[in-house]
């Protein structure tokens, strides 16, 4: 029993959450989020369902403040800053993140 607990011990070390750095709203600079639903429509014929749509929520981050969604999420489904698709074709480009 008491060698688990050493062996756990060992596994994880301590860490303090205040002691890192937070991630921040890029617009408001609001270091708390919570989840909101992104609904994507898959196609029917995709799904051999025939002609019938299926809508799929995913859920994103999003500025509890101003609403904005978090960046990582924006990058991930090609949106500007106050939420809307980009359109246009986008460089390929390496995100900056390191998760
Ligand atoms: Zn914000």
């Amino acid at each position: 029993m008491e060698k688990e607990k050493d062996f756990a011990n060992l596994q994880m070390p301590q860490i303090d959450p205040k002691e890192y750095e937070s991630i921040t709203c890029d617009k408001c600079g609001n270091v708390a989020f919570m989840p909101a639903m992104i609904l994507k429509i898959i196609p029917g014929l995709l799904l051999g369902t025939g002609a019938e749509n299926r809508i799929l929520p995913d859920q994103i981050l999003v500025c509890s403040k101003c609403g904005t969604v978090i960046k990582k999420d924006r990058e991930y489904y090609n949106l500007d800053i106050d939420g809307k698709p980009i359109t246009e074709k986008v460089e390929n480009k390496k995100s900056d993140i390191i998760i």
